[in-house]
């Protein structure tokens, strides 16, 4: 009963890199900064002054923090569903500035009712912003600094939610221990820092490899835990053998002068019992790793009964 897998290529990347959030955030700084001098000005020229002449407004481009949400800047955040409803408001907000922009400028004040739309949609604005920002925060809390999968942070509570899915949906859920082979040569060779390289290109291919709510922790070391929900053992197997196989043909140009370095890696996986505690799984999963271990590695072996 399991599902074929798509790449997650089609949708969320499974693995986004910290730097790419924290790049988005500053980006958003600034956006927000630059919208304030914008407001400032606004809001002494227009609405004080009735002066329209430093303003031309088409569209959200046409305003700081529209021109970022167009913008690659605002990449990070297109998949928090917040951001639709940024784009929605931001539209609000260029109706409400192109009326103020072709009130008559004779002096007349400008309606009170208009002024305060106008305001609430900024203030909205503000709120949608804080938002997404706070999510890209706290998303950061849970993400492995080196490789952008998710840390152990909210592991067991999150591996728990899915053992429950499983059972109240009742489909088959699959947990892997991935682990690389003789890494540590690679640290003793070539240096942790092509070690690290190595650990986030790697990582990002397992991503790369998996659909958009499959789960990727980087467990310890140079160990990651994949939780495949809706993945039977069978299906599980096939994914993981395909996984290993790419990482057996990938090479990495991360040596010294550039020299390609090629890596494997063993996989035990097991799936989900839903009455017993995910810790049991794990083990599962971890003792057919070890047997792949113990077997020479580069092999991927489930956990069928004690
Ligand atoms: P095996 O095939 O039996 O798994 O051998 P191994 O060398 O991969 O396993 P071992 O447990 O002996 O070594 C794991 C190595 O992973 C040792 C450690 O220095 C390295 N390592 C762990 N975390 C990091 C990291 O964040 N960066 C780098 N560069 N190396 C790391
Ligand atoms: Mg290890
Ligand atoms: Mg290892």
């Amino acid at each position: 009963m399991g599902t074929a897998q798509s790449s997650s290529s089609e949708g969320r990347p499974v693995v986004v890199l910290p730097e790419t959030i924290l790049e988005g955030i500053s980006g958003i700084e600034r956006a927000i900064s630059q919208q304030t001098d914008w407001f400032k000005k606004w809001h002494d020229r227009v609405v004080v002054n009735h002066d329209t002449s430093a303003f031309t407004v088409d569209g959200i481009g046409d305003i700081p923090l529209g021109k970022w949400y167009e913008g690659d800047e605002s990449k990070a955040f297109r998949n928090n569903p917040g951001f639709i409803v940024l784009g929605e408001r931001l539209g609000q907000l260029v109706e409400q500035v192109q009326g103020f922009l072709t009130a008559s400028p004779d002096g007349e004040p400008h309606p009170v009712d208009d002024y305060t739309h106008f305001m609430n949609t900024l203030l909205d604005l503000n709120d949608l912003v804080q938002h997404l920002q706070n999510d890209a925060w706290r998303g950061l809390t849970k993400m492995d600094p080196l490789t952008g999968v998710r840390n152990r942070h909210d592991m067991m509570v999150e591996l728990d939610i899915e053992r429950e899915r499983a059972r109240r949906t009742n489909t088959l859920c699959s947990v892997a221990m991935v682990d690389l082979d003789h890494f540590k040569a690679i640290n003793d060779t070539y240096g942790h820092v092509v070690g690290d390289m190595v650990l986030r290109h790697v990582s990002g291919m397992i991503g790369d490899q998996l659909r958009p709510y499959d789960m990727v922790y980087r467990y310890g070391g140079e160990e990651f835990l994949l939780c495949l929900p809706n993945t039977d053992l069978d299906t599980a197997v096939m994914v993981l053998e395909r996984l290993r196989v790419k990482l057996d043909q990938t090479t990495m140009p991360y040596g010294p002068g550039g020299k390609e370095l090629n890596i494997t890696a063993s996989f035990g996986v097991a799936e989900i019992d839903t009455v017993e505690h995910i810790v049991k799984t794990i083990e599962r999963a971890d003792m057919a790793l070890y047997d792949v271990k113990k077997n020479g590695r580069d092999a991927v072996k489930a956990w069928k009964g004690d």
